[in-house]
């Protein structure tokens, strides 16, 4: 039995409750009384989801690392899915499912058959990433996401110049996205803390400084999440961010 209409129609009188699974590395679930979203899913098992409910897959670029052929296979159990994916992954798709392919700075616009009386609108608007593909600026339910993929400050060892280049790259995409959403307040937002870095979390302090959000999860650490922890206490630009940032496997939204 589906309780998507009641939902629906509860949500639109405020935010929807949101739950959260980070899945692992870069890969999350989220739950949304009206429809679920997966993003950048390439190994792990993901939370059971309400099969009746749309689901939307999203994929950042077809690294190994944010995509797997394996996203395809929930046509299988999932009849309302439909696919946001990077334009390089698209041509993995297989015939006859619902597969959108997007570029940098686009717009998106879908409406999913949540119910027949209340179908969940979705707005999507893509960043360029910086290393390869997008990221998403999500809106469903009267919750803002945004999904960063690979695009980053990414501190390598090497000139200085390069690394301020990607700090600017990453400041300025943001800036970009946020105009064109009027400074949208963003509920939750999944950004890289990777401690192969020199400095993990200058994208978490850029992305803070520009966009901010709610709750942060950080993401793209594989199995070193003590590893990017210890950079985010160490660092007092980041550590004044601590209380905002999720490292569960699971979260669910507290308010309304
Ligand atoms: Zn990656």
């Amino acid at each position: 039995m589906s309780a998507a209409g009641t939902d629906a129609a509860q949500a639109a009188a405020g935010a929807a409750p949101m739950r959260v699974t980070h899945v692992y590395h870069s890969g999350f679930a989220v739950e949304l009384p009206g429809c679920n979203l997966v993003f950048d899913w390439y190994t792990g098992a993901l939370p059971p989801l309400a099969r009746d409910l749309p689901l939307v897959v999203f994929v950042s670029h077809s690294h190994y690392d944010h995509y797997d052929a394996h996203i395809w296979r929930l046509a299988e159990d999932f009849p309302k899915v439909t696919y946001v994916v990077d334009e390089s992954v698209a041509p993995h798709a297989p015939a006859g499912l619902d597969v959108h392919a997007v570029r940098p700075d686009q717009e998106l616009s879908l409406a999913l058959p949540a119910s027949a009386e209340y179908p969940v609108e979705l707005r999507v608007r893509t960043l360029e990433s910086n290393d390869e593909g997008v990221a998403f600026l999500v809106r469903a339910q009267e919750r803002t996401l945004y999904f960063s993929g690979d695009l980053n400050s990414w501190q390598w060892d090497r000139e200085a110049e390069k690394n301020e280049a990607s700090d600017e790259f990453f400041r300025r995409e943001l800036r970009r996205a946020s105009a064109a959403w009027q400074r949208p307040h963003v509920d939750a937002a999944f950004v890289p803390v990777d401690p192969r870095l020199t400095n993990p979390v200058a994208g978490l302090v850029a992305y803070m400084e520009e966009l901010g959000a709610n709750v942060v999860f950080p993401m793209h650490y594989w199995d070193n999440r003590q590893q990017a922890q210890d950079a985010v206490a160490r660092d007092p630009r980041a550590a004044r961010y601590a209380s905002r940032l999720v490292w569960d496997d699971s979260w669910q939204s507290t308010e309304g």
